[in-house]
């Protein structure tokens, strides 16, 4: 069997951005209770996500940047950055748990203590540019880890695919001319953050699909374009930006992926690190708002990555 490490931590919880902001605490909550009731607890090594270091976020974000978020965070009540992202006094506390979450889940798979890893976490970070917070999200937690795997592993060329409804703008930006990173997503477009669509990297697999597209053609997609640009990218390790927003049952999105589409792009993801000659696989929290189908998502989802 497979030992796959969940990692979180209590001050992810902390993080708060008003009533009724659909990425709320109850997120983690919802995961928590449904991992415990489907038995899962009992499979899992569980981890407390350290604080990312500014030397580890200084591979992704531009040091004056996380200056201008800690000068950002407000003594109490919200501060909003943006129409939809705010900080209240405990956001950058949850935000460098976050990021260390991955850094973490890098580091325990690379020393080979466990296979694979889910980091239960928010903030979220796939919006999150350089030098922008945006989208619901502060620091770029899986561009943090995939850097960390390049600079302080030595790994040469490494994976990020992403399956939230939404474009990952931020870590677009960060891997934009960084041909060591493979970025293979699927996007309902056009929908927010209205990007993605025209690129024109070469290691950028950007695949926009309209509003209503199901699991067939999701499973089209991966098996036609992603699963050939990773096998030809060889990456030593691959990390999931896993948001479950584009879930039938998400007003977030408009897409209809259901738990077997997302069990089925893990075993997908699994099988090609296997040809390439690896388990390396680390998986990070990004969308998901439906409290219920992200639960079952995140759980169907780790019981792939655990063999279970
Ligand atoms: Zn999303």
């Amino acid at each position: 069997m497979t030992t796959t490490a969940f990692i979180t931590h209590r001050e992810c919880w902390l993080h708060d951005m008003g009533s009724f902001h659909p990425e709320c605490a109850d997120r983690l909550a919802a995961i928590n209770d449904r991992l415990i009731a489907a038995g899962l607890d009992l499979y899992l090594s569980f981890y407390d996500a350290p604080q990312a270091t500014p030397e580890q976020i200084a591979r992704a974000h531009p040091e004056s940047y996380l200056e201008e978020l800690k000068a950002s965070v407000p003594e109490h009540g919200i501060r909003h950055l943006d129409p939809d992202t705010a900080m209240n006094p405990d956001t950058l506390k949850a935000a460098l748990r976050s990021a260390g979450a991955g850094v973490l889940a890098t580091d325990l798979v690379l020393k080979g203590e466990i296979e694979n890893a889910f980091c239960a976490v928010r903030p979220p970070g796939h919006h999150a540019e350089r030098s922008k917070a945006m989208g619901f999200c502060f620091l770029n937690n899986i561009a943090i880890a995939a850097r960390h795997a390049l600079e302080a592993h030595g790994l040469e060329r490494v994976a990020i695919v992403d399956f939230d409804v939404h474009h990952g703008n931020g870590t677009e930006d960060i891997f934009r001319d960084d041909p060591r990173v493979l970025m293979a997503s699927i996007f309902q477009h056009p929908f927010y953050p209205y990007s993605g669509a025209d690129c024109t990297s070469s290691h950028m697999v950007n695949v926009p699909v309209p509003a209503g597209t199901r699991g067939d053609t999701f499973r089209q997609i991966v098996s036609d374009m992603w699963v050939p640009a990773l096998r030809d990218h060889n990456p030593q390790m691959i990390f999931i930006s896993a948001g479950f927003d584009g879930h039938y049952e998400d007003d977030m999105g408009s897409l209809g992926l259901v738990e077997s589409d997302y069990v089925w792009a893990t075993q997908q993801i699994k099988a090609v690190a296997e040809d390439c000659g690896h388990r390396n696989i680390v998986s990070i929290l990004e969308g998901g708002y439906a409290l219920s189908s992200l639960a079952r998502s995140v759980v169907a989802h780790i019981k792939a990555l655990a063999d279970l």
